[in-house]
């Protein structure tokens, strides 16, 4: 039976103006989420309220998660009251949460033998991209099964196809790889600039136009010299992803050096209680390393 409506699980930061983009462009949707406070909102906004993730596969045609990480997805998917207990043939499934790659390709099999379809669809940008509907969206699935969804996905940001499944997910991963490592390299470089002496924020100026410079530079520079560390992005979602970086190089046998001391920085912060700052707090991490301050008045 198709219905047309998107079901769509996951109210949080990200899913509540995803979902709320798409009601704006005229779908119809059923929602669920563990709070009942996120549904209302949704209702509110025009959604249709389900009482579980069945519910919602049962109401719908394409489904929509967007859940912190790969437990949750997976309990959705497998759990009581799950996708899985409803799907129907042809139905599919968008993950839209950042998880382990492995995770989709379990869950994928899963569903694959139901003859659902699942993809996985990470995105980059944060809660203000997801408000602005401009978010990255790296997609991992079958090709054909992605062109049926495009459409949708392009009222959320800008989709790109990458690959089969899970490739979608180890895209956002290189993502937060190389947004970690880089960020650490600006607030190891602007230490520098400190401790020798000369104020950063000149040094900033000097090389943002050359190599060195980057989009990560450009945000977070400004944001160590004014000590404004409100997310953002925050230090526990880093970690939770360079997590992910190392269960997925640990099982290909990949040394990842680098992941490996960021991982250390961003914990080190999570002990001081920095958890829920903006991963630009390496920079705090550096100062409390070297004794200095990089910021100024
Ligand atoms: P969030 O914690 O704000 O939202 C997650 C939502 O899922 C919550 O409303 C929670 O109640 C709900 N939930 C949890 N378990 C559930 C279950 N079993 N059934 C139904 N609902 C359940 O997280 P978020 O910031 O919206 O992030 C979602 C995903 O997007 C994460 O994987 C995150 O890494 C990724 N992401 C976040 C950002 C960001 O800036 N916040 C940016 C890019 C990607």
């Amino acid at each position: 039976m198709s219905t047309n409506k998107i079901g769509f699980i996951g109210l949080g930061i990200m899913g509540k103006p995803m979902a709320k983009n798409l009601i704006k462009a005229g779908k119809q949707l059923v929602v669920y989420d563990v709070v009942p406070a996120a549904v209302e909102e949704l209702v509110k906004a025009g959604a249709e309220r389900a009482s579980s993730p069945a519910e919602v596969a049962k109401a719908s045609d394409t489904v929509i998660t967007m859940l912190p990480n790969s437990p949750h997805v997976r309990e959705v998917v497998t759990g009581k009251d799950g996708i899985l207990g409803a799907v129907r043939s042809g139905q599919v499934v968008v993950d839209m949460s950042s998880i382990a790659p492995l995770v989709s390709r379990e869950l994928c099999a899963l569903l694959e033998a139901k003859g659902a379809e699942m993809l996985d669809a990470p995105v980059s940008g944060g809660q203000e991209k997801a408000e602005k509907g401009t978010l990255a969206i790296m997609v991992g699935g079958k090709e054909e099964v992605y062109s049926k969804v495009k459409d949708l996905l392009d009222l959320m940001g800008k989709s790109n196809y990458v690959a089969g499944i899970g490739a979608g997910q180890i895209a956002k991963l290189v993502n937060q790889t190389i947004v970690g490592i880089n960020i650490a390299a600006v607030a190891e470089g602007m230490s520098l600039a400190e401790k020798a002496g000369v104020d950063p924020r000149r040094v900033f100026q000097a090389i943002r136009g050359g190599l060195a410079g980057s989009q990560c530079m450009e945000d977070k520079a400004p944001r160590m010299f004014e000590g404004r560390y409100n997310p953002g992005f925050r230090i526990n979602l880093h970690i939770k992803d360079l997590g992910n970086v190392q269960e997925t190089s640990r099982a290909i046998h990949l040394s990842m050096p680098l992941v490996a001391q960021v991982m250390e920085m961003m914990q080190n912060l999570a002990a001081d209680g920095h958890e829920t700052l903006d991963h630009g707090a390496l920079g705090l991490f550096y100062e409390k390393l070297n004794g200095i301050s990089l910021k100024k008045e």
